[in-house]
């Protein structure tokens, strides 16, 4: 993948104490082939190494002393500059603010509409409606359905009414009327970019003239996703993108090349088919995640935000007080579950994407580990160094587990209380620290 070619473009430069602009040239030369390949549009893959070249020569990078690590830096930053540099925000300023979702069949259009909702409800404070303007599929009534309930949110349709139009001004009449404070209005799709679809969306587009016009586009469908983008900016001018599917293997060349042609911000990406799977785009993570840094930042940020804070100030005293015992360490495992699937997860930490890049990882990885624990005695799980070679054998015949099995988590679990105390640190800094080196 891009990340792995970027390494071994790198890598070309770490072999010398010194560059001279031939390693420049090979070197950037490398990092357009690794672009083209993460489906990054040709002039721009090409723009961007030249630009990065005349950025390294002009800044002496030749006789600086890490000239590696400052062309990396200007990688990153040009990165990062290509895909909107800043975080762009969403205008909720509307009264109440309406948002048209538009995009092809099968962009996640109906998913992000329920994620970007729940992310309105539970982080913004506001109360959203889901309007279903999908009216080709009476299927596509009952999705927006089912998405509404699972998080708590009321969805507005017209099942017998069939012009878009219509159901759009409609829903926002009824928002007014209940108090919804923002109106997102699911819309249909088609599997190409097509006439009809196009004077659809524009005839609902002028009437309920939205605060924001989102295009949703999956990021696997790389340079289509570009046309696909120019197509529906050219009818619409919309506000901004929202890159589904970053999850998996997509490396997102797509958020590369987008922001360039149709000059307009990412605003959100979505990482998975749950509702919580919805992160704010930044620019910057996103250059460190193609460049192999791991998305450290967005991984700390989720930890923080998913661990609950009486439970990790009651373990960190348990640790200072070196009393962290099984319990906890079962109630962590529970915390990390919470956090999402493992292999994303494991996607963010630097390197660890490529070391595990053939370990199939069980979404239950801790199955085993749990077992373990709960066959321990209470006295066992608080005071661990009870467990002694005949323990450990009841232990593991009680979990149905190997009894190497056992002694491995008793060495996790010595370590995991090490890393705890690592992380005592402000701001986590000090497991970036680790996750970094
Ligand atoms: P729509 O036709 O544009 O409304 O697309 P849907 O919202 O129905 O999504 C199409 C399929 O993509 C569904 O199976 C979704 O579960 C899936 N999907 C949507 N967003 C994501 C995402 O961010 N990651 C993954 N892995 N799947 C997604
Ligand atoms: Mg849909």
């Amino acid at each position: 993948n891009l990340s792995d070619k970027l390494d071994k473009a790198f890598h070309i430069l770490k072999g010398h104490g010194k560059i001279t602009e031939v390693n420049v040239a090979e070197t950037l030369k490398e990092v357009r082939r690794a672009l083209l390949d993460a489906d990054v549009n040709f002039k721009i893959a090409k723009d961007f190494t030249n630009t990065v070249k005349e950025k390294a020569l002009g800044q002496d990078v030749l006789t600086t002393l890490q000239p590696g690590q400052l062309l990396v830096k200007l990688v990153k930053d040009e990165l990062t500059e290509l895909m909107g540099g800043d975080v762009a925000g969403i205008n909720l300023s509307g009264n109440p603010t309406v948002i048209l979702m538009s995009g092809l069949q099968g962009s996640g259009k109906t998913t992000f509409s329920g994620k970007l909702a729940n992310y309105l409800l539970t982080k913004k404070n506001k109360k959203p409606l889901l309007v279903a303007c999908d009216i080709y599929r009476p299927a596509a009534i009952q999705q927006l359905y089912v998405v509404g309930d699972s998080i708590g949110v009321e969805v507005y349709s017209e099942p017998e009414n069939k012009n878009p139009v219509e159901i759009a001004q409609n829903a926002i009449k009824h928002a007014k009327a209940k108090g919804f404070d923002v109106v997102i209005v699911d819309t249909a799709g088609r599997l190409a970019v097509d006439t009809e679809m196009m004077n659809e969306i524009s005839r609902v587009h002028k009437a309920i003239q939205p605060q924001e016009t989102l295009f949703v586009v999956d990021a696997m469908t790389g340079q289509d996703a570009v046309n696909t983008a120019k197509a529906f900016n050219d009818i619409l001018n919309f506000d901004g993108v929202i890159l589904t599917k970053l999850d998996g293997d997509t490396r997102g060349g797509a958020a590369l090349s987008i922001k360039t042609v149709v000059n307009k911000p990412i605003k959100f990406v979505g990482t998975g088919e749950k509702m919580e799977a919805i992160d704010v785009f930044y620019p910057v993570r996103m250059a460190e995640r193609i460049l192999g840094m791991g998305d450290v930042v967005s991984l700390v940020e989720r930890a923080q935000e998913q661990f609950d804070e009486e439970e990790a100030r009651k373990i960190q005293k348990k640790i200072a007080k070196n009393e962290f015992g099984f319990d906890d360490f079962l109630s962590q495992i529970q915390q990390v579950k919470k956090m999402g699937n493992m292999k994303d997860l494991v996607g963010m930490i630097p390197g660890a994407s490529k070391a595990m890049k053939d370990v199939e990882i069980e979404d239950d990885a801790f199955k085993h580990i749990e077992a373990i624990i709960h066959s321990m005695t209470p006295a066992e799980r608080s005071k661990p160094s009870l467990i002694d070679v005949k323990r450990k054998a009841r232990i593991s015949k009680g979990s149905g587990t190997k009894i190497e099995q056992v002694n491995q988590l008793m060495k996790q679990f010595e370590q995991m209380s090490k890393m705890m105390k690592m992380m005592q640190g402000p701001g986590g800094k000090n497991l970036m620290k680790m996750m970094g080196g």
